[in-house]
């Protein structure tokens, strides 16, 4: 499959990305945190994969983050939240990557 860039994402008419940790918790239990990316965080040329492995869960530290591009119709409902969001998702900027945090 050829990698998914912001870009070709944004001409389809998506806003944001859906990020869900698969990580998990304390006692075995399942993280399941999620958050709203708003696509303008992201340059145009970068891809889904590249974003996703950066991602990692400000609630239990994993970096198994499940990344996938927002369809749905109820992006304005998510819109509100976006500001909130984005401090739940610890994403590494570009200029970042390579440089390990904790
Ligand atoms: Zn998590």
């Amino acid at each position: 499959m050829p990698p998914v860039t912001i870009a070709s994402l944004y001409r389809h008419g998506v806003r944001q990305l859906l990020v869900h940790c698969n990580g998990k918790r304390e006692g075995d239990w399942p993280c399941r945190h999620q958050a709203a990316l708003p696509i303008e965080r992201f340059s145009s040329d970068e891809c889904l994969r590249e974003i996703e492995q950066r991602c990692r869960c400000t609630a239990c530290g994993w970096r198994r983050a499940d990344l996938r591009p927002d369809y749905s119709r109820q992006q304005a409902i998510w819109r509100r939240v976006d500001n909130a969001a984005v401090t739940f998702f610890d994403v590494h900027l570009r200029q970042n990557l390579g440089a390990s945090r904790r």
